[in-house]
């Protein structure tokens, strides 16, 4: 049998439904081998997630996800960050999240403007965290009737079309790779198709991250069709980029998609997690 994995993942720590420890029982449950946390902007649920896999038997991986500034948007998954080379970037991850939280408050006026009201205490409420995204609005937009469904929200609401969208002040794709490094962890492009580009923009765009310092791509994907992964894989190869896999399972947030399999047929190989330990054993 092959072992399953997963290396993109969301907890209550970001905009996921179950709280650290609980994802890591479901990783378990679901037979995973090894799972790795990778919240938006925080590592906030790292350390429960690591005493939860130490206890009841899986691996975990410490990671983050960082959003940044690219057409509208670029996340860079950074694994393996070192607890004391972490105290080097934690002001700069500070920064992050506060522009997360100046977006909200924007989002916030903006729908009470259009006459919807809603409070940074109900978010908090609804996220069980401090960290508040977007997927939290969309919930809340459903619980007080505004909206039936998530994508309606985003669609109406707070997606890049939407009356009450807003950029946030972000880092430039650089800089993240940077932050990553100076915390001693592994750069890697998350859901390089959602990007939209085609493959010679793609392949352009990655040696330039490449030249940045890049280590590798999420070539494997939930939402990936297999010509995407396949594109993926040859650009892997062409600039020597580490390949990486995950579902970006968010609980609830994202119903359809399961911890491991995704939207069903998932497969990413623990091979894949191997070669990554390599390349940090090497920083
Ligand atoms: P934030 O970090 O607060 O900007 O929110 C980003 C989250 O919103 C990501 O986890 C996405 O999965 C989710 N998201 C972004 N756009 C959409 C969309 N059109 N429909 C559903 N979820 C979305
Ligand atoms: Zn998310
Ligand atoms: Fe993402
Ligand atoms: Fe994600």
């Amino acid at each position: 049998m092959t072992e399953i994995i997963d290396l993109h993942t969301h907890s209550t720590a970001s905009d996921g439904s179950m709280s650290p420890a609980q994802l890591v029982r479901h990783a378990k449950d679901k037979g995973l081998t090894a799972v790795a946390l990778t919240d938006h902007d925080t590592v906030e649920g790292i350390s429960e997630a690591l005493d939860e896999g130490n206890k009841i038997g899986i691996e975990v991986i410490p990671g983050i996800e960082i959003s940044t500034n690219y057409k509208p948007e670029m996340h860079i998954l950074g694994y393996f960050f070192d607890n004391e080379r972490y105290l080097n970037v934690q002001k700069e991850l500070t920064e992050v999240r506060k522009g997360r939280e100046n977006r909200n408050y924007k989002i916030i006026n903006r729908l009470n403007e259009l006459g919807i009201p809603v409070t940074e205490e109900e978010l908090k409420e609804i996220s069980l965290s401090d960290t508040i995204g977007r997927p939290h609005f969309a919930r809340l937009l459903i619980e007080k009737g505004y909206v039936k469904t998530m994508q309606e929200a985003f669609d109406k609401y707070l997606g890049k079309d939407g009356l009450a969208y807003f950029k946030r002040q972000e880092l430039e794709p650089i800089d993240g790779i940077n932050l990553i490094k100076k915390a001693g962890g592994i750069p890697v492009l998350a859901h390089p198709a959602l990007l939209k580009m085609n493959y010679n923009d793609l392949d352009k765009l990655l040696m330039e991250l490449k030249e940045y310092g890049l280590s590798g791509i999420e070539a494997i994907y939930s939402e990936n069709s297999k010509e995407e992964t396949g594109n993926l894989l040859r650009l892997a190869i062409k600039h020597e980029l580490l390949v990486t896999g995950g579902s970006d399972f968010h609980g609830t947030y994202k119903n359809e998609i399961e911890i491991g399999i995704g939207r069903g047929n998932l497969n990413v190989p623990y091979e894949l997690l191997e070669k990554l330990k390599s390349a940090k054993l090497s920083v």
